[in-house]
């Protein structure tokens, strides 16, 4: 069976559950405890995974906090700077083709009297700059823009974003879950980002932890931001719990992993993209339609319409062979709103299938198309 769902989530990489495994049995401590070995290796096995993110992103480590997931990290966020703002604005700026836990951290918040514009994209989902230049207001809080969308892959223009934000002196806030490992992110390069989100699971870590970065400036906002969990004042006092030793070991692995990887695995997804696109161009030619760009765009993520052909049929009939989606596996039992935005018919949007690739897979691999 060929796994194509890789946006859905990925497969941990073997070193990366070699790392875990020892945090799970004999390194067991708790990193806040004290005095002794248990709690000092535990602690110090967190530093080197916090290195290895900060790495990958280029940011401090002390930038770096850990989470459950992008889904914590939109929420906490979105909801942390509202709630420390709200005295001075109620603006928060988003697109329409966000993932549902920023989507529906808006919705909750337009609930408690914030007013959310969400922008219109173009039709691959970027948003136009000068559509957010004019819906910047001197109320707006918060600006958060997705980075790399998860059913069309698109890229949005970042650093022209980023510019616009310091410009404008407005926080940003990018869910950058499907660009880590596998786009370039040097966060000295934009420094109009003041958050970011990220999950480990997407770039072959483990499932249930991620981050937020969370930029120290002038600012300080980390002190400010009203905690989405309060308790114990773990990361720095904006997420308490007991930290996930053993997730977040394996998530620094899959950092480090990824950043010494990242130009081989940059190439070998587009190459697999490419190979696919030819494919499916040969097998189905008119039958087809790509809704997805292929220029700055993430690697190795085909968004594809088979003409008049229900999408969940089609995918229960390629199971057996490949395993690949509708879109958003978080969605995935609504007509995706992303392809509705991009001004696809929901006819359309019923027939469209996502393929997504890992550097695990290659060509050869891939040729199961022609036996379709
Ligand atoms: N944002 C985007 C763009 C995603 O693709 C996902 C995962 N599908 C999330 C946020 C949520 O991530 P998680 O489920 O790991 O919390």
């Amino acid at each position: 069976m060929l796994y194509l769902d890789n946006c859905a989530t990925t497969q941990v990489h073997p070193e990366v559950k070699d790392a875990m495994l020892p945090y799970l049995m004999e390194e067991f401590g708790n990193p806040s405890s004290k005095y002794y070995s248990f709690a000092e290796n535990a602690k110090n096995a967190v530093i080197e995974a916090r290195n290895h993110l900060a790495s990958l992103l280029g940011c401090t480590s002390s930038e770096i906090i850990f989470t459950s997931g992008s889904t914590e990290s939109n929420n906490m966020i979105i909801k942390g700077v509202a709630d420390y703002f709200s005295n001075q604005g109620n603006h928060i700026i988003t697109t329409k083709v966000e993932h549902p836990s920023v989507l529906e951290t808006c919705k909750y918040l337009e609930t408690k009297g914030f007013e959310v514009t969400y922008l219109d994209v173009d039709r691959f989902g970027r948003i136009n700059i000068k559509d957010l230049e004019n819906a910047i207001k001197d109320h707006t809080i918060l600006v958060s823009i997705i980075w790399g969308n998860n059913e069309l892959g698109s890229l949005n223009d970042m650093e022209a974003i980023s510019n616009l934000c310091v410009k404008e002196n407005v926080f940003l806030h990018s869910d950058a879950t499907q660009v880590i490992g596998k786009v370039k992110v040097d966060l000295s390069n934009f420094p109009g980002l003041t958050f970011l989100s990220f999950s480990g699971h997407k770039f072959h870590g483990p499932k249930g932890i991620g981050g937020s970065f969370i930029r120290k400036d002038q600012y300080d906002i980390l002190t400010k931001i009203t905690p989405l969990l309060h308790g114990g004042g773990q990361e720095q006092g904006v997420r308490s719990g007991t930290l996930a030793v053993h997730n977040i070991v394996g998530f620094g692995k899959a950092a480090e992993i990824a950043l010494d990887n990242l130009n081989q695995n940059i190439e070998h997804l587009s190459e697999l993209e490419s190979y696919l696109t030819d494919l499916l161009k040969e097998k189905f030619n008119e039958h087809i339609i790509f809704n997805n760009d292929i220029i700055n765009k993430i690697p190795g993520l085909i968004n594809v319409q088979f003409k008049g052909v229900n999408n969940e049929i089609l995918l229960k009939k390629l199971a057996p062979l490949i395993a690949a989606s509708t879109g958003s596996a978080c969605s995935s039992s609504k007509p995706s709103h992303v392809l509705s935005a991009i001004g696809l018919t929901l006819d359309q949007v019923r027939s469209t299938i996502r393929f997504s690739m890992s550097s695990y897979i290659n060509k050869v691999e891939l040729d199961i198309f022609k036996k379709l």
